[in-house]
């Protein structure tokens, strides 16, 4: 089942155009690696999936129906988007912060569902120690995992999130595409901008590279190719094939 389905997406900034034609399906339950070089649209095209943006020309579907049909309520309760940066204002606790997003659920105030809803991710993600800690006070990891568990208090049918490995140590970013590739196998759709070729390759199961607003490459594994990264990275690699496994070294910058 096409969980998004995009038609000749288009979308400038102010008269620049960004995104010049995408076409792309995103099947449920599928894992894909958002690819590309900086400035290339990644985060404008999620952006435009979550419905932040509307497309000047083209079409995003969200589940069959065209995404500037959803009002913002309706729409988080099917899309979690975890965006690249979150600046914390005030204090607030662990669990108080994922309790947030059952927001587009809520009428008036949260329900006894809301907070066990709450708790039980919290214990999934293995946050319960910290619910009650400042989410200013916990380390990077820490804290992307808390608007993880945020976006999954949501109950969405499809998360999108832009870089969410960024600035975190080896064993978090491990972690994190771990838990996304888990969500992705219970059916949720995930999709990922992420820079690190070789987190993608080991975890997702479709990639798709934009360069300069057009999608360059998509597919599975077999996209990737020395001439193709180079051209689009300007960085020489080499791939190294490992049993079932595929790595890019990166050799130098052409
Ligand atoms: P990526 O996430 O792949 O780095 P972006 O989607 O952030 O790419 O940016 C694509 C292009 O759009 C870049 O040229 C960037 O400078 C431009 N851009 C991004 N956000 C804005 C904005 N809010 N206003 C104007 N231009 C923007
Ligand atoms: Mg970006």
């Amino acid at each position: 089942m096409e969980m998004i389905k995009l038609s000749g997406v288009q979308f400038a900034y102010n008269g620049f155009p960004v995104i010049k034609g995408i076409t792309h399906s995103f099947a449920k339950g599928s894992f894909t690696a958002l690819l590309g070089p900086n400035g290339s649209g990644k985060s404008t095209l999620l952006r435009l999936i979550n419905g932040i943006l509307m497309p000047q020309s083209g079409e995003v579907a969200v589940m069959d129906r065209h995404s500037g049909s959803y009002s913002a309520r309706e729409m988080a309760r099917h899309m979690a988007y975890v965006p690249q940066r979150q600046y914390n204002t005030f204090p607030a606790t662990v669990f108080d912060t994922v309790l947030l997003g059952r927001n587009p659920y809520i009428s008036w105030s949260p329900a006894k569902d809301d907070r066990r809803i709450t708790a039980e991710i919290l214990v999934k993600l293995g946050l319960d120690d910290i619910a009650l800690k400042d989410i200013n006070k916990l380390s990077g990891g820490q804290r992307q995992q808390v608007f993880i568990a945020r976006a999954l208090a949501q109950q969405p049918s499809v998360m999108l999130l832009d870089e969410p490995t960024a600035n975190l140590d080896l064993r978090h970013q491990h972690e994190i595409l771990c838990l996304l590739k888990e969500l992705s196998e219970s059916g949720i759709t995930v999709l990922v901008a992420i820079h690190d070729l070789n987190l993608a390759l080991k975890y997702c199961n479709e990639f798709m590279i934009l360069d300069n607003g057009h999608v360059r490459a998509e597919g599975g594994t077999e996209i990737f190719d020395e001439k193709l990264i180079e051209e689009i990275y300007r960085v020489r690699i080499k791939i190294i094939r490992d049993g079932g496994e595929m790595f890019i070294l990166p050799v130098e910058p052409v």
